[in-house]
């Protein structure tokens, strides 16, 4: 359902992303990891449209991700972004937040959309803390907020970028947990991360990037364990 071809990005004379190319299905958990300044988070803002590319394709559907607004439009309300710090409005509750996609830019009921919104945030364990403001919540709340906010729009797929190296470490586990469980409903997912442990686990593929290409890939286990290229072999060394 995401189709990266040949994927290539520069910033200036910065040539971040040198040709990359996956194919995510539908259903499938796929973890990016790699070295700080890889390439990774360029990658997710590539697939849903917060950058403009420089070179080969991405497609989510069969639609192709290009500048034009109404694609970009289209994009960003089927798959949703995960930001390592949660992006929440912080003068509005924590009901608000959530609803906010699906009433102002999908055009939802709000009735509909409230209702949606309560049984989100009960699933992601937050049921009594819908009229909170987000300053006012822990961490590892506001990120199950922000995981809740993307999940109302009904998206195709959800992207996270390190949805969890800004928390303090006693909060990760319960965002981990959430993550876990949307893995479980078919979600499909691309997430960027640290968290060994959650990729070995969660993830059907791992990616491991370095200097803007795909240096190996395959099925968590295979590549956490038995890394082949001598680069992911230093790399997991460095984490694990
Ligand atoms: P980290 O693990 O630290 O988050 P990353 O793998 O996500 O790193 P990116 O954020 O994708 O790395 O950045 C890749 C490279 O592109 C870095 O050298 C970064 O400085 C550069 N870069 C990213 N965004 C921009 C930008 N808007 N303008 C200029 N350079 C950028
Ligand atoms: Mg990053």
């Amino acid at each position: 359902m995401i189709e990266i071809r040949g994927l290539q990005k520069s910033f200036g004379s910065h040539h971040v992303l040198k040709g990359i190319d996956a194919s995510i299905s539908q259903g499938e958990v796929v973890c990016i990891v790699g070295p700080s300044g890889s390439g990774k988070s360029t990658i997710l803002r590539c697939i849903n449209g917060l950058e403009s590319y420089s070179g080969g394709s991405v497609d989510i559907d069969g639609r192709r991700v290009d500048n034009r607004h109404a694609s970009i439009k289209a994009i960003r309300a089927e798959v949703a972004m995960v930001f390592q710090r949660f992006n929440l409005f912080p003068h509005r509750t924590v009901l608000e937040n959530v609803i906010e996609g699906p009433v102002y830019v999908k055009g939802e009921d709000r009735a509909a959309a409230i209702v949606h919104a309560k049984e989100l945030l009960a699933s992601v364990g937050l049921a009594d803390k819908a009229e909170a403001h987000p300053p006012e919540l822990s961490g590892g709340q506001q990120q199950r907020v922000a995981i809740a906010r993307a999940l109302a729009m009904r998206p195709k797929a959800i992207l996270f970028d390190e949805p969890t190296s800004a928390l303090d470490p006693e909060l990760v586990g319960d965002v981990l947990q959430v993550m876990r469980k949307l893995a479980g409903t078919g979600m499909t997912m691309v997430v960027v991360t640290h968290e060994m442990q959650f990729a070995r686990e969660v993830a059907d593929r791992v990616i491991f990037i370095d200097g803007g290409v795909i240096v190996e890939q395959g099925p968590a286990a295979g590549l956490l364990n038995n890394p082949q290229n001598p680069r992911t072999q230093d790399f997991l060394r460095r984490v694990l």
